[in-house]
């Protein structure tokens, strides 16, 4: 079990919304998110006092490049590329859809993973209009390839039946927005992979997503299992981010702010 990890960690775009189901728009988001980051509006202290501004234990290593078809062998082939190189990666989506390959890269290198997955879906449809690629179906490809030990799903208020079979199928460990579990009580060990969907946030905070559910977490709470996490992540993404539907370009700083502080995990967390 890893605690503590101070590999240095590639930030990297991952500009596809070829999987989403309703609203196009999250190919746009890492450069957005990248003009948030960099916004004179802030600055790049996160909030346990990392300058990332002067930190050099990371690097923004740009946008992936990906072809026509399918997604999933050239984002695996792209992060294992990273990893080999001994780095670790935070993933800027996109849609969901890009959690499955990354994933699937990480585990190669980390048996026994944990994914702490925030979102207000479970993402476990067996396909979703044909597509068993689709933003809607991630986890249960990343199950299905048993390429993770526990999933631990937080935030989730739009369970259908069949979804719930799933989640029973593969054992995941489902926590809904009513209640906000405290960190501790997840019992989460290392290795440990976050996966973030910004619809886990309420739309108050975070209107700027292709998939907007009322009864959200605020940001303060996200951001509190962001500190509240016991080790140090061995990768993580944020997904979902719509700048089409953005107006006040709230939730690129949204984004931002969670990039700042799942890196002050990575760099200089427990
Ligand atoms: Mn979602
Ligand atoms: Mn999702």
């Amino acid at each position: 079990m890893i605690s503590t990890d101070r590999t240095p960690v590639t930030v990297i775009g991952v500009p596809t919304d070829r999987n989403s189901s309703f609203a196009p728009g999250a190919g746009l988001a890492p450069a957005h998110i990248r003009e948030a980051l960099g916004s004179p509006a802030s600055n790049l202290c996160t909030e346990n006092g990392v300058d990332l501004g002067e930190h050099h234990g990371w690097e923004d290593a740009g946008d992936l490049e990906i072809g026509e078809g399918s997604i999933v062998q050239p984002i695996d082939d792209a992060i294992t590329d990273i990893l080999d190189s001994g780095r670790r990666v935070i993933a800027l989506g996109g849609d969901h859809a890009i959690t499955h390959p990354i994933v699937r890269a990480v585990a190669r290198r980390h048996a026994g993973l944990t994914i702490l997955h925030l979102d207000a879906h479970a993402d476990l449809y067996d396909e979703f209009e044909g597509n068993r690629e689709s933003h809607a179906c991630p986890f249960a490809r990343v199950m299905e390839e048993e390429l993770a030990d526990r999933l631990v799903q937080v935030g989730i208020r739009t369970m259908n039946p069949h979804q719930q079979e799933q989640a029973q199928r593969f054992g995941v460990e489902i926590h809904g927005a009513r209640l906000i579990p405290s960190i501790e009580s997840l019992g989460l060990t290392g290795p440990l992979y976050l996966s973030v969907d910004l619809d886990v946030l309420d739309p108050s905070c975070a209107p700027g997503v292709s998939h907007p559910e009322p009864g959200g977490f605020t940001t303060r709470e996200i951001l509190s299992i962001i500190h509240d996490l016991p080790c140090s992540l061995v990768g993580a993404d944020i997904v979902e981010y719509n700048p089409n539907r953005d107006q006040l370009g709230l939730t690129a700083m949204v984004a931002a702010k969670l990039l700042k502080e799942t890196l002050a995990n990575m760099l200089d967390g427990p």
